[in-house]
């Protein structure tokens, strides 16, 4: 799943986020991370959670549609600060057994779920100049770039030789839970399309590209036309940016 992502860049932004690791306290017999009374302020910038979970734009990384290439940016501050929240939620607040160790592979999932949802707009932005029929809707576009996200994330948890397969029984779905919590339209509407088979009539009908209903009637599955290219674009034609 990590096939044509630009390593360099999640390598930075993950970097970025791990910074401050020494305002932590570490239980030292059990390895248990803890984040001590007035730390969170300096870890997360003082940027509260509620404003990345409520805003309307994509405040962890954002696509910028093509004249010359697409880029899709990386926000290290607001990556930094939701990931060092979504720490505090696991570990204060719910008393999870996060270990130092877990803290890069924490930080690794939050990045790849915000690239892969930048990357769905670059999707989106070709399928508009293939197809120019094809209409712009802010609010079903985010559903189905959370959803996509989601489904990258959970293909890598399927497969024990990479870091999320990797992950702790108990860490796993509970991190999962607070990182595709969304309160704002659109994105909260992600659920909508949370498999494989809604996802793909999402997509479908989303892009609906001139003569599918004539291609679907003779029997092109349209569909999977549409997700063999968005498995595939990948490494195309984008630039990356970490700011
Ligand atoms: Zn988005």
């Amino acid at each position: 799943m990590r096939k044509g992502m630009c390593m360099d860049l999640l390598k930075s932004a993950v970097q970025k986020m791990l910074e401050g690791q020494e305002l932590l306290e570490v239980d030292p017999d059990t390895g248990m991370v803890i984040i001590p009374n007035g730390a969170l302020g300096p870890l997360t910038d003082g940027i509260p959670l509620e404003r990345i979970l409520n805003t309307e734009e994509d405040l962890l990384g954002f696509y910028t549609p093509m004249a010359s290439p697409g880029t899709i940016t990386l926000c290290s501050q607001n990556l930094r600060a939701f990931f060092w929240h979504l720490v505090f939620q696991l570990s204060n607040n719910r008393r999870l057994p996060i270990m130092k160790a877990d803290l890069a592979s924490v930080a690794d999932l939050v990045v790849s779920k915000t690239y892969h949802h930048e990357y769905f707009h670059f999707f989106c932005d070709i399928q508009r100049k293939l197809f120019p029929g094809s209409e712009y809707d802010f609010q079903i576009e985010e559903a189905l770039a959370v959803a996509h996200s989601y489904a990258c994330i959970s293909r890598g948890r399927d497969n024990k030789s990479t870091k999320f397969g990797r992950m702790g029984n108990v860490i796993y779905p509970a991190l999962m839970v607070e990182a595709f919590k969304y309160n704002s339209a659109g994105y909260r509407d992600w659920i909508l399309y949370s498999d494989d088979i809604r996802f793909d009539a999402g997509l479908y009908n989303y892009i609906s590209p001139p003569n599918s209903g004539l291609l679907q009637s003779n029997g092109i599955n349209v569909s999977v036309l549409l997700r063999a290219q968005l498995d595939k674009i990948y490494s195309f034609g984008v630039l990356h940016s970490l700011i």
